[in-house]
């Protein structure tokens, strides 16, 4: 046990927690102690290429080798997470998506108030550095993430031909796509400037790192959370091997969707037969965690083009974005339709796809431990479209993506569609089947210790029942926001760092 008592400690740099421990450590007179299991990068200039390189996603190099079993029918896939400070938001794709008014209005109507829209909005525009539209009430700019979108000359061919095909598809044109009352084709908002990645490690550590009040301890796996009694009061770590315990008077879990539910189970708290499997004695039996797993299904049309030089695995990977809504569905933009430059992971074929994607599910899916040990990946299932409102509408939204590869500008640059074979003949029910089969995950997983009264913390992320043990990052969404997860993420870090700094005593003891 370290005889250092820091105020508190954040378990995870990433989207959430690297922003937590920027907001708390502004006031110098509080102690901040940031663990992260992966390594640590001071500079741009010592970060490794696949971080600075935003045109594409880094899937290993800095990765926690997980996977996944998207249905009950699909083959187990890899399910990239970032380890190293950054998180996640250091090797994404870089969207800059945030969900809908009504995504927090519904948070807020479950038993979260603070989290309305109108009290999230704020935070959304603090992060935020919106090159385009910093000017209006909607959008910040002077925050730490630099947000743009590319102009016509800067998109690639193929995104160009997509977002023709799209205007003679008949979507309306929208420039931004983060417009609250939007939806239409056009640029994707990105949070990169050229090539470089605006990770919160470099948005927000960059800058915080100098405060002699904030420490970060890279390189360092966080076991469990140590309690005495009702209260925590600490975490056991390993680094290299040595394990022991660091001491604080607040423990803020951000160690991201699939990691802080199993930090919470290995401590005690998850269902009491999930504990028991594995002889964890039980702290709570917190039924939420890990049960009520949310994330945007997703299958893409794969097409060759004719004229090779097109696909160019250096160019960015994804550029534009199609928000929009399914017919007869009362939720706003449960649609996304986007296209790939080329085929994300490499490999040999000439292709670039068009993904449908559901923004918003009803289907949830699971994450259980696979055992008790720290090193052990979890067990997670998506059960994606069980739910037939989820499958009927990702059977429409895939259709669509088909016809964009059928239309006009886009049209004339592909060769063959190559998936699904056009030998098949697409019944409802083969399309059905296909999905069933074949859908992958956006990469967003959320609500594994979701907020609310019936879930796993209070709407300030303290968990239900202790004191001193604080969750905040894309485990608490209640549900999936209706846009990719980063942005929000880094608007919980905003939420919970700014409530840490300014209601430290009243909120969380400190
Ligand atoms: C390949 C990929 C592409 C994506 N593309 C986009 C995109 O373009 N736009 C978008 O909006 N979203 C995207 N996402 C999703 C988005 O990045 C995540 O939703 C978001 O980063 C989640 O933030 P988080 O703080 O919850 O978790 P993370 O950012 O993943 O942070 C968790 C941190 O905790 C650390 N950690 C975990 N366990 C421990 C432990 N036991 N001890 C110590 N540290 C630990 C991890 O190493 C990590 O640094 C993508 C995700 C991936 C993986």
């Amino acid at each position: 046990m370290s005889d250092e008592l820091f105020d508190l400690i954040v378990v995870g740099a990433g989207s959430s927690g690297a922003v937590i421990a920027s907001r708390a450590s502004e006031d110098p007179r509080r102690s901040v102690l940031l663990v992260e299991a992966g390594p640590d990068y001071a500079d741009t200039s010592q970060t490794p290429f696949d971080l600075v390189n935003s045109h594409n996603n880094s899937y290993t190099a800095h990765d926690w080798g997980f996977s996944y079993q998207p249905t009950n029918l699909g083959a187990s896939r890899p399910f990239p997470r970032g380890r190293v400070t950054g998180g996640s938001s250091a090797v994404n794709t870089t969207i800059a998506l945030r969900g809908l008014p009504e995504d927090y209005d519904g948070w807020a109507a479950a038993g979260n108030p603070e989290w309305a829209w109108k009290n999230v909005l704020p935070a959304f525009n603090r992060l935020e550095r919106d090159l385009d539209f910093g000017d209006k009430p909607y959008h910040g700019d002077a925050g730490p993430i630099s947000i743009r979108r590319y102009e016509w000359d800067e998109l690639t061919r193929v995104h160009q031909a997509w977002l023709e095909a799209s205007d003679e598809l008949g979507y309306p044109r929208c420039e931004d796509a983060n417009d609250p009352e939007g939806w239409g084709s056009g640029p994707h908002p990105m949070n990169k400037i050229g090539r470089l990645r605006i990770s919160t490690a470099i948005g927000y550590l960059s800058a915080a790192r100098a405060r002699p009040n904030l420490r970060i301890r890279a390189n360092t796996t966080t076991r469990k959370v140590v309690f005495e009694g009702s209260r925590a009061v600490g975490i056991e770590v390993e680094t290299d091997g040595h394990v022991e315990v660091l001491r604080a008077r607040a423990i803020v879990l951000s160690a991201g969707a699939l990691q802080s539910p199993a930090i919470l189970m290995r401590s005690g708290i998850g269902p009491r037969e999930e504990l028991g499997r594995h002889s964890i004695e039980v702290r709570s039996d917190a039924r939420s965690v890990g049960t009520r797993l949310s994330d945007h299904p997703a299958l893409a049309v794969a097409a060759t083009v004719k004229d090779p030089s097109l696909l160019d695995p250096d160019q960015p990977i994804v550029q534009t974005i199609l928000r929009y809504t399914a017919p007869d569905s009362d939720q706003r933009n449960d649609l996304q339709i986007e296209a790939f430059s080329f085929s994300p992971r490499g490999g040999n074929l000439n292709a670039f796809a068009v993904a449908a994607v559901l923004e918003q599910a009803y289907g949830t899916g699971t994450l259980r431990l696979a055992s008790a040990d720290p090193h052990a990946a979890p067990i997670v299932e998506q059960k994606f479209l069980e739910d037939e409102r989820d499958l009927r509408r990702l059977t429409g939204c895939f259709r669509d993506a088909m016809r964009f590869m059928e239309t006009g500008p886009l049209a004339a640059l592909v060769e063959d569609v190559v998936f699904p074979s056009p030998e098949r003949e697409l019944t409802d029910d083969a399309v059905r089947t296909l999905l069933k089969k074949l859908s992958a995950s956006g990469f967003h997983p959320c609500a594994t210790g979701p907020m609310g009264p019936d879930g796993a913390v209070d709407q300030y992320g303290r968990l239900h029942g202790a004191e001193g043990l604080v969750v905040a990052d894309a485990s608490i969404m209640p549900t999936v926001p209706r846009a990719n997860t980063n942005l929000t993420s880094i608007m919980i870090g905003e939420m919970v760092g700014e409530w840490v700094r300014k209601r430290g005593s009243e909120l969380y003891g400190l």
